[in-house]
């Protein structure tokens, strides 16, 4: 596997994939699939942190054969690490990348009726889905312009073969976001309606993560699903809805560089930001906010488990390195190992523990462990 990196691996900070939970995942998505649906996972930002050609080369091998991704740059990563099937990029492309749609063999969203056009004049095919505003206002053509997604199927340089709309309210079920994603859906049958009219059958999509976890009922060929994937939902509260257990992929670790003991009065790290009142035994570990660990657990708004207890994170988080209160765990060494999210002993630190503290989401959290972390198989 060309990503992994073996004489490095394990030895200052990494993420630990554990790909039977990714296994575990794939097949309870699976069963909550509608008729005719298949998965179309989504690794984008680096598969939410995970590293896209780990996560995708494992999805291929069962079976997997479509895939998201935000950008030109990812879908060409993946290709040049040999992951096949059709890539799907959400996002936008400048006109100056479009050669790489035809030689790579990527799908592109159309993002409105003028990008339709710009796409028109590569000069060559090229297979895209349309993506359609049902009411988020973000990316899309709105779907009361059924005469212009009309006259995108009939340009001459676009192969049509997937169209889209996205939910943005499906992962809440109050009332009020209930009646707005029974209205985009509707919306978007209504389009669908007149281009099946017309004569077009295109693969149609809708349901991301919470979208096939509360709306299956909308069917679809293909479910994006990013987050549920991975094994968590966005927000904690998520989980009393979601009817299938789901298992964490990804754990983070770190080397403890070394131990030391401060006096009373003594101070740690940038800011004067802790001055220890008592006597107390420090471990340096070998992570940072440059990794990707959110610099608001700085000052015992965090910790990390270390032989399976909780040390409290002291002082401000820096760069590349923290210090944790080891006062109460014994016979810890330079060289163990900190788990700063992930199970140690019977203690866990979740996404959930860590997006809470930092008031984000999970999809956040994890998509922003960095490129300096090498990722590794459990
Ligand atoms: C990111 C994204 C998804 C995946 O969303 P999850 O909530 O992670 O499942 C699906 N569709 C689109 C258009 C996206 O941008």
């Amino acid at each position: 596997m060309t990503s992994m990196v073996p004489f490095f691996e394990k030895s200052r900070a990494w993420i630990e994939l554990d790909m039977t939970a990714l296994q575990h995942n794939i097949s309870m998505l699976y069963a909550q699939l509608p008729k005719g649906c298949t998965l179309m996972p989504v690794v984008k930002a680096n598969a939410y942190g995970h590293g896209s050609v780990l996560i995708a080369q494992e999805l291929n091998r069962s079976g997997i054969r479509a895939f998201c991704v935000a950008t030109v740059a990812e879908a060409v990563e993946l290709r040049e690490h040999g992951i096949t099937g059709e890539i799907l990029i959400l996002g936008y492309t400048h006109p100056q990348q479009f050669d790489l749609l035809l030689q790579y063999n990527l799908t592109q969203t159309v993002i409105n009726y003028e990008y339709a056009q710009m796409l028109n004049t590569i000069g060559q095919p090229i297979p895209v889905h349309i993506a359609v505003d049902t009411g988020m206002n973000r990316l899309g053509e709105s779907w009361k312009h059924y005469d212009r997604i009309l006259t995108i199927f009939q340009m001459h340089n676009l192969r049509v073969t997937g169209i889209f709309t996205h939910l943005c309210a499906d992962d809440s079920m109050k009332s009020e976001s209930q009646t707005f994603t029974q209205k985009q859906a509707a919306f978007f049958q209504s389009l669908m309606n007149q281009l099946h009219a017309h004569g077009y059958f295109p693969k149609a999509h809708s349901l991301d993560s919470y979208g096939l976890l509360n709306y299956s009922q909308f069917g679809g060929a293909y479910a994006r699903v990013g987050i549920a994937l991975y094994g968590v939902l966005s927000n904690y509260e998520d989980l009393s809805i979601c009817p299938v257990p789901l298992y964490p992929v990804l754990s983070v670790k770190a080397r403890v560089v070394l131990t030391k003991e401060i006096h009373a009065g003594e101070n740690v790290g940038y800011g004067l930001a802790y001055t220890a009142k008592q006597d107390k035994r420090l471990a340096l570990i070998a992570i940072g906010y440059a990794d990707g660990v959110p610099r608001c657990l700085s000052c015992g708004n965090g910790d990390v488990l270390i032989n399976g207890q909780s040390a409290p994170i002291v002082g401000q988080i820096c760069m590349d390195q923290m210090t944790v209160d080891i006062s109460n765990i014994p016979n810890v060494h330079s060289g163990d190992i900190a788990v700063i999210l992930g199970k140690s002993g019977n203690r866990e630190i979740t996404a959930y523990d860590l997006a809470e503290k930092c008031g984000t989401i999970t999809n956040e959290l994890l998509s922003r462990f960095g490129s300096r972390l090498i990722r590794t198989l459990k």
